[in-house]
């Protein structure tokens, strides 16, 4: 059985003991959180010791601030009403395992057919330098309100801890 069969049969049980009421009303956040789509990244409310219903969680691989993740902060901070901004990278991430340029040759090759190429899938080498170059990145966005706290962060995987990034500015300070 594939797996989203699987999941849709555990659906059918879930759904005989789902409580509605567990997030009841409009959602609100108080932490937007940008993270990889790396799977020992998803156990947020354990990792951070939230409740799921606190936390909008914004995904990508690496995790790549793009045009995509600044609309959803806006939508988190400025509609939602997140109260701050965490940008979570972690360590041993796949995609500081191959290039953009690797990639697109690789699947060209693979499937005969180049015409999506070059397509950016964000690799980036070091996880430091990648969490200062977002927070600069959200940071400077003129719609993100100056009130909100942008914080950059690396998770180790071997041992769950947390550790802070300085941005470029404060570090050179
Ligand atoms: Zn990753």
């Amino acid at each position: 059985m594939s797996v989203i069969d699987q999941a849709m049969k555990a659906n059918e049980r879930y759904a005989k003991t789902y409580d509605p009421k567990w997030g009841a009303g409009p959602p609100k956040p108080k932490l937007a959180v940008v993270t990889c789509m790396d799977p020992r990244l998803s156990d947020l409310p354990g990792i951070l010791g939230l409740k799921h219903a606190d936390i909008d969680v914004i995904r990508t691989g690496g995790p790549a601030v793009t045009e995509d993740v600044l609309a959803e902060l806006l939508v988190s901070t400025r509609v939602l009403g997140s109260k701050e901004i965490m940008l979570l990278n972690h360590t041993g991430c796949g995609f500081t395992t191959f290039t953009d340029a690797e990639l697109n040759a690789k699947f060209s090759k693979l499937t005969g057919d180049a015409t999506p190429a070059p397509m950016r899938f964000f690799a980036f080498k070091d996880p430091e330098q990648q969490t200062k170059d977002q927070i600069e990145m959200v940071r400077s966005h003129p719609w993100i309100s100056k009130e909100v706290p942008v914080r950059g962060f690396i998770f180790d995987v071997n041992t769950g801890r947390l550790r802070e990034v300085m941005a470029h500015a404060e570090a050179a300070s």
